[in-house]
């Protein structure tokens, strides 16, 4: 295939060959043939030899994205190639026939800007008949396109989806602001099969409804599984405080593991219709309470009240959204755990997140010791947690390593 090329400034390519998959626009010297948006390019470095083949947007400051470092289509056999080799890295952790997990997370899959989630469950609506469940149970995709070279494959795509991993129905949730920065408009749609609004799930032995077509992201927040997991393990006897819970998984988790109570707190009234629903499904609506509130003031009339908990979860968006915002971030962070260390009770635990890749581990662990000794406490750090494995850290792409999630106990 006659594929443009793109020539590299000197030493821009030594980033590329340590795993980066990304070219920007100010990093290429030079172009040979004509590609339009979409296309496959070769990427060379200054001495001509090859660092990668790419799909190619000129409207986009990520002016390319390196699919394959050896030169080869981005047709049927690589999606299906690259989408099982997905698939085998998720079957070692998970059972993708029951597990609802993401089956791809984009550049750290290989696939860059597509994103796969899968949903293992029943249709809500069908819930309370299918007591034993099995001949109702499906298989959901949810696919989300944020580069221009995959949405100019979306049949593609779909067709090596259908051949790698068949599911019930497959919805398109590309709906992500980021989609503007590569000249494309928000999509949301069914593309094959029956996709019901709601879906029944499992995790950690809870039952939660998941909104394919209505809920934020692609419906429910996978990345987080093992760390509301690992957060319920403290939660017994404890008051517990999750702010930011979305759909409510950390509170019932932590409810289900004996917590004493959940107060749970969102600024979407739809995540908070979901948390009491979800609560219902699993017979603890007597200790979880959900409320609709700006999460930042709410956590200031607590302290106020001088109320007291024995944990408190802290899960909100991201703050860093680029480099120029680290700082501010920063002081939005430290705000944010100052009050909720105020708010524990001696020997109290902490659950604290942070989704920005641009905030990294080192910033974010020295932000927590300027919160905790703002606080007059200090933190025994239990826990320095991740993503689940279902969202790939590789190296040299460091936009794969996001998630922070620190559990620490507070004392005197
Ligand atoms: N903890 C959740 C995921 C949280 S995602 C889980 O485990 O599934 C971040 C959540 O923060 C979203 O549900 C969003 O509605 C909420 N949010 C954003 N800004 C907020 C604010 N100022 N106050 C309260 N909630 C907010």
């Amino acid at each position: 295939m006659d594929r443009a090329v793109l020539t590299l400034k000197p030493r821009e390519d030594l980033r590329l060959r340590a795993g980066h998959p990304w070219v920007y626009d100010n990093e290429i010297a030079r172009v040979e043939g004509s590609p339009q948006a979409g296309d496959e390019v070769e990427i060379r470095d200054g001495r001509g030899q090859t660092v990668g083949v790419a799909l190619f947007n000129p409207r986009s400051k990520i002016r390319a994205r390196i699919y394959s470092r050896k030169p080869r289509p981005a047709d049927r056999d690589f999606f299906v190639e690259t989408l099982t080799r997905a698939l085998e890295l998720r079957k070692r952790s998970f059972d993708p026939d029951r597990q609802s997990l993401r089956l791809v997370f984009g550049e750290a899959d290989g696939l860059p800007g597509l994103i796969v989630d899968s949903f293992v469950g029943q249709p809500a609506g069908q819930a309370g008949l299918a007591s034993g469940g099995a001949a109702k149970a499906g298989r959901w995709l949810s696919l989300q396109i944020l580069s221009r070279g995959m949405a100019d494959r979306r049949d593609l795509i779909v067709e090596a989806l259908a051949e790698v991993f068949p599911a019930t129905g497959l919805v398109e949730r590309s709906d992500a602001p980021v989609r503007v920065l590569e000249g494309l408009e928000a999509v949301t749609a069914t593309i094959s099969g029956t996709v019901p609004d709601s879906i029944l799930i499992t995790e950690g032995g809870l039952t939660y409804a998941v909104d394919l077509v209505g809920g934020q992201k692609t419906g429910w927040f996978l990345d987080q599984r093992s760390n509301r997991a690992a957060a319920a393990t403290y939660a017994r006897g404890r008051r517990v405080l999750d702010t930011f819970c979305n759909a409510g998984g950390f509170g019932l988790s932590c409810a289900a593991a004996g917590a004493e109570s959940v107060l749970a707190v969102d600024a979407s009234e739809e995540a908070v219709a979901q948390v009491s629903a979800n609560a219902a499904r699993n017979g603890l609506e007597g200790k979880v309470k959900a409320v609709a509130a700006n999460a930042f003031d709410y956590i200031r009339g607590l302290e106020r009240e001088k109320e007291r908990f024995g944990l408190v979860v802290l899960d909100p968006p991201a703050f860093a959204k680029n480099r120029a915002s680290i700082e501010g971030a920063h002081r939005g962070y430290k705000d944010l755990n100052l009050r909720a260390l105020k708010l524990l009770e001696p020997g109290g635990i902490l659950v604290t997140c942070s989704c920005s890749h641009w905030f990294d581990r080192e910033r974010f662990s020295s932000m927590l010791e300027e919160a905790a000794a703002d606080s007059g406490k200090r933190l025994r750090i239990l826990e320095e947690r991740s993503q689940d494995l279902d969202h790939p850290i590789v190296s040299g792409y460091g936009e794969s390593r996001y998630l922070k999630c620190v559990i620490a106990e507070a004392f005197r």
